[in-house]
């Protein structure tokens, strides 16, 4: 079953930083504080709307929910009470960063019927974190992410691809801590400079190159693999596509279906993985794959691109085809290879 969010949006709320990539009135699209009637009003329209809110939290995001004015949190909290429990929603969800949270927070959580809580780590490189003015460390992200597995809350973790001197081995090495973390569930969110940020200061400058794009979607792709063997699930890869990002992006690693982008080059490298093995062993190439039944457009890719490019390259058309018994990003040659 699908985990579904009612979503309601704090811009800028509560934080005691401006991250070096931040423009939250941006992302999220407004800049009014929702206040108590409007957690009413989106809540009741959400439980008369949705044909089914089996599974479905309240999810306070977008800024510092634990680091606003402690009346302001109160206020959010008691109103989403009544919109919790049976034939009503099954929890709430926040988003705060690492260096707000502590113990009398967590309980006062917990009191409210708060049951995931997902932390802004974006790195564990110390020097990248500080280099994009996050203001906290990556001792803090571990220190936090035990605190809450330690009263019994579900954990997300939150990553940024391509920050600002951030190197392949600090990407490499974030995407290990955080699996060494165990959280519940992942979101990855590839740099997109916004105007406005002092990210746009260091690109337009030139002190901020970045990453080829193909690399940073073949790299993302190899950590959704990572994770998902780990038993993580990545929730979200990319911004969410809206004009509001389109209109006031300057670069970045930013497609409306990035995710797709990912998966499409997860499929097309085991493909490939296959017909080179089967070449090194002097094999039949094979033409035939089998994935699980919904995966079968990812590995296709968007426009075919998959079929067309082991088209041009070795002039076989590929043909896939579902099988129930794999897992998710499998792949098995589904014809006997017969010796050249
Ligand atoms: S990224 Fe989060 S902590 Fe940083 S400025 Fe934006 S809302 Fe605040």
């Amino acid at each position: 079953m699908k985990h579904k969010n009612i979503s309601i949006f704090i811009p800028h709320a509560g934080c005691p930083y401006q991250c070096a990539f931040c423009n939250q009135k941006i992302i999220t699209a407004q800049e009014k504080l929702p206040r108590a009637e409007d957690v009413r009003k989106i809540c009741s329209q959400a439980l008369s709307e949705m044909p089914d809110i089996s599974d479905t939290e309240i999810a306070f995001f977008g800024g510092s929910f634990t680091a606003i004015p402690e009346a302001y949190m109160l206020e959010l909290l008691e109103t989403a009470q009544d919109f919790i429990g049976k034939d009503k929603f099954s929890g709430i969800r926040i988003s705060t960063r690492p260096d707000c949270i502590s113990r009398d927070i967590l309980e006062i959580l917990k009191k409210y019927h708060v049951t995931a809580i997902e932390l802004g780590a974006q790195s564990m490189s110390n020097s990248v974190l500080k280099a994009n003015r996050r203001g906290h460390t990556a001792e803090q992200v571990v220190k936090s992410a035990k605190l809450i597995r330690h009263y019994g809350f579900a954990l997300g973790l939150q990553v940024m691809f391509g920050l600002y001197k951030s190197s392949w081995t600090d990407e490499l090495e974030t995407g290990w801590q955080i699996r060494d973390l165990k959280p519940d569930t992942v979101r990855i969110y590839p740099v997109v400079i916004l105007k406005d940020t002092k990210l746009a200061e260091y690109y337009q400058s030139g002190a901020y190159p970045l990453f080829p794009l193909e690399e940073a979607v073949a790299f993302i792709g190899q950590q959704m693999i990572q994770y998902h063997e780990a038993g993580i699930r990545v929730i979200k890869c990319g911004l969410h596509a809206s004009e509001f990002v389109e209109k006031d992006m300057l670069a970045g690693y930013y497609h409306p279906a990035f995710r797709e982008l990912c998966e499409n080059h997860i499929y097309f490298s085991k493909i490939n993985s296959l017909m080179i093995e089967a070449i090194t062993n002097k094999q039949k190439l094979p033409e035939i794959f089998a994935v699980r039944p919904d995966c079968i457009s990812k590995a296709v890719g968007q426009k075919k691109t998959n079929v067309n490019y082991f088209q041009n390259q070795y002039q076989i058309r590929i043909k896939i085809i579902g099988d129930e018994n794999l897992d998710l990003y499998e792949v098995k040659s589904a014809e006997e290879s017969v010796c050249i």
